[in-house]
């Protein structure tokens, strides 16, 4: 599959969960651009300078990966990019049934790019960064779930 796939997220923070999808997708396309967005019906925890240090550092060892952050449409981002492929991952039936709409509305309105699904490993399966950022709010340690190369947060 030679090409761009744009990797889109909250990444508020990156996980290792993220860093697997990235690691596991890199040899299937030419580059990778992991795509901070800034969602309208989310606020984040952590500002995008931050969250893109964290995913600057986790991917620094790839040069075919980018970190860039949007506010638009991802398709419209792809369309910037000359991006032909979505990457996201799949954890639950849950992620399944939410992904999958996203994936055909996207596709209804450019279906030159195509939405590639990878499945999580099961030892990140429960990697949320819902759940990291409640448990940095209540003083625990979460270095067990971000990437070796992320310091701290
Ligand atoms: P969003 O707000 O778009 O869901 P996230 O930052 O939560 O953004 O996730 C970005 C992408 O990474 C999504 O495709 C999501 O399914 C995937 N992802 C999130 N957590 C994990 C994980 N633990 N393992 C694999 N993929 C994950």
């Amino acid at each position: 599959m030679p090409g761009i796939a744009v990797f889109p997220g909250s990444f508020d923070p990156v996980t290792k969960g993220h860093e697997s999808i990235v690691e596991r997708a890199l040899p299937l396309f030419d580059s990778i651009i992991v795509a901070i967005g800034s969602n309208s019906t989310k606020t984040s925890m952590f500002p995008v300078e931050k969250r893109k240090q964290w995913l600057e550092q986790t991917f620094a060892k790839h040069s075919n990966v980018k970190v860039i952050d949007y506010a638009t449409l991802t398709i419209d981002f792809c369309r910037k990019h000359g991006a032909n492929y979505i990457l996201r991952g799949l954890r639950t039936v849950t992620d399944f049934e939410f992904e999958s709409n996203i994936a055909r509305m996207n596709r209804m309105m450019e279906p030159s790019i195509e939405t590639i699904f990878m499945l999580t490993l099961p030892e990140f399966s429960a990697i949320h960064s819902t759940i990291i950022r409640e448990i940095i709010k209540n003083g625990g340690d979460v270095s067990q779930f971000i990437p070796e190369a992320v310091k701290s947060l």
